[in-house]
């Protein structure tokens, strides 16, 4: 089989649905989870099976919810290198620092993977446009998937997201909107227009099952590049959190499937200190996060005042024995600035915002030196090309250096 997909699950009220038609959320309000067979996958396979297959996210497809291989819309996503950071890791104490790259990835984020499988399943159960709020990336994947299989999409992002954005969706020949406000704020501009035009899918974060599927993969990717051993430590950027819960969710189901065993890896949200509410509920030791006020970070993919998903977000950071930092933006830049100049890598603000962590939780003693830490880095620093410094000497021909 080329799934094992078995139905949908409310991950608050647990009430089951089928998954053969198109569905948003749960008649309770919360996100719907996809659940497979596992008790028969583990009967028919094992996780060798993935060895040499297509080096992409696809290589997985068991546990992914796209029934055939031919409903697969792809660009060649997936499989992202797992680079070494000796030098930094050395700097903070942590010399097995990995750095997870997603800026290597189509669309340069993370967000083509959500979107590879939102879009093959969302045209695979009859969808023929898409709707959603963002930050810009994932917009601007959305959009292009979109266009590569044939759909339309709308897309409404803050006026202050990333200007490389825009030009991505409207290259895309997507519906752009750019809206005074944060995502909240745009999300609530896109549900009335999809109530008021019908036809098409709301797909703004956690509204659907899919997306969370395609970000599960990194975690697969993760384990396998690592020889199938766990790391202690995953460290990632977090907004709408579906890195997070994704990750919980590859790292639960392997270990239902046996494919694992032994203490899942600590896992650790990153905020910056303008916008914290996960951090801000963590700390407090509390189930859910309230809305944070005038949220503002120059890594504006984390830029979520209150994520759909907190809840699903917290429970894996509390499971698994993980923290919620937050960071200041002046040390996002700084770690942006040091990857760059010491490991050879144009991160993005995210991305350095989860390298900073690292440095505060090395310091507290939350990770050790003998823990293999990794780093997620949500996509590439050329994404966010206003945050790079392009200072130089202008001379003449004539001139001398
Ligand atoms: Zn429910």
């Amino acid at each position: 089989m080329y799934s094992y997909l078995a139905g949908l699950r409310c991950s608050r009220c647990e009430s089951r649905f089928p998954a053969d038609v198109v569905r948003g959320l749960c008649t309770c309000g919360a996100p719907l989870l996809a659940v497979y067979d596992l008790q028969r996958l583990a009967a028919e396979s094992s996780r060798d099976a993935f060895t040499g297959r297509v080096p992409s996210m696809w290589r997985y497809h068991e546990l992914l919810p796209v029934s055939t291989e031919s409903s697969v819309v792809t660009l060649g996503e997936g499989m992202t290198p797992l680079i070494p950071m000796p030098r930094i890791g050395a700097r903070v104490g942590v010399p097995r620092l990995l750095l997870k790259d997603e800026g290597t990835i189509p669309t340069g984020t993370f967000k083509a993977r959500g979107a590879a499988v939102g879009i093959s399943r969302a045209a695979e159960l009859g969808v023929t446009g898409i709707a959603m709020s963002s930050n810009g990336n994932a917009g601007a994947a959305w959009a292009l998937y979109a266009a590569r299989a044939g759909l339309t999409a709308l897309i409404a992002m803050p006026v202050t997201a990333p200007v490389i954005c825009r030009g991505e969706v409207t290259a895309a020949g997507a519906e752009l909107y750019l809206v005074r406000g944060h995502i909240g704020d745009c999300g609530r501009l896109v549900t009335a227009a999809v109530a008021s035009r019908g036809g098409i899918q709301e797909v703004s974060t956690l509204k659907e099952p899919y997306r969370l599927e395609g970000k599960k993969t990194m975690a697969f990717e993760i384990l396998e590049q690592l020889g199938w051993s766990m790391p202690d430590v995953i460290v990632c950027p977090t907004g709408g959190g579906v890195g997070v819960i994704g990750i919980h969710k590859a790292l639960r189901e392997l270990a239902e499937l046996g494919w694992i065993s032994g203490p899942l890896p600590r896992l650790v949200a990153v905020q910056s200190t303008g916008c914290a509410p996960i951090v801000h509920a963590f700390e407090h030791g509390a189930s859910e996060s309230t809305a944070w006020p005038d949220p503002h970070t120059i890594a504006f993919g984390i830029n979520v005042p209150k994520a759909l998903g907190d809840f699903l977000v917290l429970d894996a950071v509390y499971a698994t024995g993980g923290s919620a930092v937050a960071v200041t933006d002046a040390e996002s830049l700084a770690a942006q600035r040091e990857v760059a100049s010491t490991e050879g890598t144009a991160i993005c603000p995210e991305g350095g915002a989860a390298v900073a962590a690292v440095s505060t939780l090395a310091e507290r003693g939350a990770i050790g030196a003998d823990d293999v830490v990794v780093v997620l880095n949500t996509g590439a620093g050329i994404k966010y090309p206003e945050l790079m410094d392009t200072a130089a000497p202008l001379l003449s021909p004539g001139d001398r250096i």
